[in-house]
């Protein structure tokens, strides 16, 4: 019989509702059971592909090219596994199939409804991930918080998976913020009462509350909280911060979460291994070397946007006993001359070329490319930042002056990036991209090589222009060469010889970098920022 936990949250929104998830997953699957989760994202949108990263943070790609909430990218590293698109439930994917399904007669002389039409696609689409992962446990993370409207329908099908499944196969964790009034420091229960019983109003009593916190619970507050929301005073669990989110697992494993979990699901209670995990942490957390690392790109305001990339770089300097210090520097103010680039740059160790999409902010990463390439800086572009590296190269390389991407410059007379053929005939924008894992074949004899140590890798893709095959001897003669193609013809990994590390992607290989699995080729980056 699958297990189903379905996670709440409460008070606000961004209280580490993914972290709670994924920790709580990781715990379950540290026992030797089959774990997986699902997310589900109470918008309209069918994805969160056609969402600005302000709006949301970044869109993570799965295996299988699903564009996603970044909620899947905590599970996938946490879990260490793979997960499908089909793991992010959105209101526009259950209203979409329903709307479909209805014009073509399935539901025949009936009055569709949110209940029960609506309700039963939700129910039946987290089935069918339990069915297709074989999983004992799946995790259900409703986004949003318990009284917005778009949860509803959600909250509604997980109020009658309780009934249908049964009281000891579904578990329902609420997690909520307890503010900290400055003046007094008392941690204050009222905002988690509130949206406990706001749970309860619509037919959902939770069984354990995860608090949120700055500092640990006192014991005032916890009585407090169980009163009121009507669980055992153990069920109550302290989620303070603490210095990285990876300790989080352990935080709840050590207020016996698992014993909780195990009695009301009825699972036999195994005592989980956590050896890898907590070699990681600590191997993360005395991490002394700092390595000062340039993140140039356009969304640095919100660093949720590039959440991937950080988070690799964390995996990859923990097992090299490094501390990474990131320097943010926005593109467009290098463009708009409001810092001085040469001087910021003139700091780091190395540098990262974020993705992006648009002219804005273009030009200044091109001149941050430059001023590295001259200075022999280790830098390692992403995706559209492997791109500029591209058109950098031919512009002060290769004297193409005007050379561009045609994304940026539809009339460039140098094309040197250019939309993929296999992008040519699209009009939809939604899922359209070149998406998710390809097979990549490496060249011996490169840095990606050394990195990988493989002939054929496998990276996930999010792009639609790709590097103009026509220019490739010219970039091969000022010693920028391919370093890794894709069998569709896609070159997806460039680097310049003569130069310590000037290494570009087309590929997004953060997706994959997990505390156990980190990414090779960040790791190899690293390597050189901190030699
Ligand atoms: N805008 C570029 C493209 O579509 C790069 C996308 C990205 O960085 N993910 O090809």
């Amino acid at each position: 019989m699958t297990k189903y936990i379905f996670v709440t949250g409460g008070v606000l929104s961004s209280v580490g509702k993914g972290v709670v998830t994924a920790s709580i997953g990781l715990l379950i699957k540290s026992m030797g059971y089959n774990v997986t989760a699902v997310k589900i994202d109470p918008y309209i949108n069918v994805d969160a592909g056609t969402m600005n990263p302000y709006a949301h943070g970044e869109v993570f790609v799965t295996e299988d090219g699903g564009e996603t909430d970044l909620d899947l990218g905590h599970y996938e590293r946490f879990l260490n596994i793979n997960l499908s698109k089909k793991n992010n439930i959105t209101t526009g994917q259950v209203f979409y199939s329903v709307i479909i399904k209805e014009r073509k007669g399935e539901y025949l002389g009936a009055t569709v409804q949110i209940i029960p039409h609506v309700t039963d696609e939700i129910k039946n689409r987290i089935r069918e991930v339990a069915k297709e992962t074989g999983a004992d446990v799946v995790l259900v993370e409703i986004g949003g918080t318990v009284g917005d409207i778009e949860g509803l329908p959600f909250l509604e099908a997980a109020r009658q998976m309780r009934l249908e499944e049964g009281y000891s196969n579904t578990l329902f964790v609420h997690v909520a913020l307890v503010p900290t009034l400055r003046t007094t420091g008392e941690q204050k229960t009222k905002p988690v009462q509130h949206s406990v019983q706001e749970l309860r109003r619509i037919g959902i009593q939770p069984d354990i509350i995860v608090a949120r916190s700055e500092k640990p619970l006192n014991a005032e507050a916890r009585r407090k909280i169980a009163l009121y929301s009507n669980v055992p005073l153990e069920a109550v669990i302290s989620d303070y911060d603490v210095d990285t989110i990876y300790e989080v697992p352990l935080l709840l494993f050590e207020q016996g979460l698992l014993k909780i979990v195990t009695d009301r699901l009825r699972l036999e209670y195994r005592e989980p291994d956590l050896s890898s995990w907590i070699d990681f942490v600590t191997k993360l957390k005395s991490a002394s070397k700092i390595v000062k690392i340039a993140m140039v790109g356009k969304y640095t305001k919100l660093k949720d946007s590039y959440i991937s990339i950080v988070e690799a770089l964390k995996h990859g300097a923990a097992y090299l006993g490094l501390r990474p210090v990131l320097k943010w520097i926005e593109s467009t103010d290098i463009e708009q001359g409001r810092l001085d680039i040469d001087a910021e740059l003139s700091e780091v160790d190395g540098a990262i070329i974020l993705p992006g999409f648009g002219k804005r902010g273009s030009e200044g990463k091109i001149r941050a490319i430059k001023i590295l390439r001259e200075s022999g800086k280790p830098v390692l572009g992403i995706c559209f930042g492997f791109q500029l590296m591209v058109v950098e190269i031919a512009r002060n390389l290769i004297g193409l002056e005007k050379a561009n991407s045609t994304e940026l410059d539809p009339s460039t007379p140098h094309p040197v990036i250019d939309l993929l053929p296999s992008q040519q005939d699209i009009t939809m924008l939604g899922g359209t991209m070149r998406l998710g894992a390809k097979p990549i074949k490496l060249l011996r004899g490169t840095k990606v090589f050394e990195a990988y140590g493989r002939d054929v890798i496998f990276e996930r893709h999010r792009h639609r222009y790709g590097v103009n095959p026509k220019y490739l001897e010219r970039f091969e003669d000022v010693g920028f060469t391919v370093s890794g193609f894709s069998y569709d013809g896609v070159i997806e990994f460039m680097e310049l010889r003569g130069h310590p590390f000037f290494v570009g992607t087309q590929a997004h290989p953060e997706f994959k970098s997990r505390p156990l699995a980190p990414s090779p080729i960040y790791m190899h980056f690293l390597r050189h920022c901190a030699s």
